[in-house]
């Protein structure tokens, strides 16, 4: 579904991500983990449009995507949840899923009347907030929001920037149970999570993303069970500290 070649990209003079090769299979949910300021961000930001890549290829569907205007790549069926939601809080909930909508297809009212209540199904709370302000809903329910705006147009790759972040253990369990429904829907997920285990243990496969650059990647539980990985990323060498 996506395959990423010889990426290089950045900000100005600031070279982040350099030969950076991966691939995404249809119907997988592939990790992507690594530090603060590892690149992960920077990565989306190119398959998303938002940047331009100063080498490389991105190829969504065989098609190449890496000069494609951003505005462009959602309609293909490749959305974004970005870090920090970004829902509109000046908006109600369910307009937030109406935008989400736009770029549906068949488009129609009763077309984005069906998204809705798909949407309602897999996260009930939104439908009883409806009509709420989303800028007053709390964090795990804004997570959900974007969530659900970024179903509307039933993509069929949708990447995730750490929807984890400040959320209580209880939330991030209900957010990552709807990532593996998403992939029994037949979507594929590329996740950028912080959270290494909880991000691996319902991944396919995954990336270690350090300093720009790929250093380890494979099935996500044999990354699970590498010691390396469980060293930087897992807290395995605290615990083995905290038991003596
Ligand atoms: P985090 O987990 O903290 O979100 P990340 O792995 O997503 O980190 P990025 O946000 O991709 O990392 O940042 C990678 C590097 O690029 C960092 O050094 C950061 O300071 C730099 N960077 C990110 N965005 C910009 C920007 N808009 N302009 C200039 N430099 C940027």
């Amino acid at each position: 579904m996506l395959k990423i070649r010889n990426l290089e990209a950045g900000y100005g003079k600031l070279k982040v991500l350099k030969d950076i090769w991966m691939h995404v299979k249809k119907g997988q949910i592939v990790t992507i983990i690594g530090a603060n300021g590892a690149g992960k961000t920077t990565l989306l930001s190119a398959i998303s449009g938002m940047i331009r890549p100063t080498s490389g290829e991105i190829l969504f569907e065989d098609r190449e995507i890496s000069s494609m205007v951003a505005q462009k790549i959602p309609a293909l069926g490749c959305v974004m949840v970005p870090e920090g939601r970004q829902i509109f809080a000046a908006l109600s909930v369910e307009e937030n899923l109406i935008l989400g909508g736009h770029c549906l297809k068949p488009k129609g009212k009763k077309a984005i009347e069906n998204q809705l209540r798909h949407q309602y199904e897999l996260f009930p709370i939104l439908e009883e907030r409806k009509n709420q302000y989303a800028g007053t809903l709390s964090g795990g329910e804004q997570q959900m929001l974007a969530m659900g705006r970024a179903l509307m147009s039933k993509p069929s790759l949708i990447m995730m920037d750490e929807p984890s972040t400040g959320l209580a253990p209880l939330i991030v369990q209900a957010i990552f149970e709807v990532i593996v429904k998403m992939r029994e829907e037949g979507r594929t997920v590329l996740l950028v999570e912080q959270n290494a285990k909880a991000a691996l243990g319902i991944a396919d496969r995954g990336y270690v993303l350090e300093t720009g650059k790929i250093i380890l990647q494979g099935p996500a539980s044999d990354l699970l069970a590498n010691r390396d990985v469980q060293r930087a990323y897992l807290g395995r060498e605290k615990i083995e500290k905290q038991q003596g």
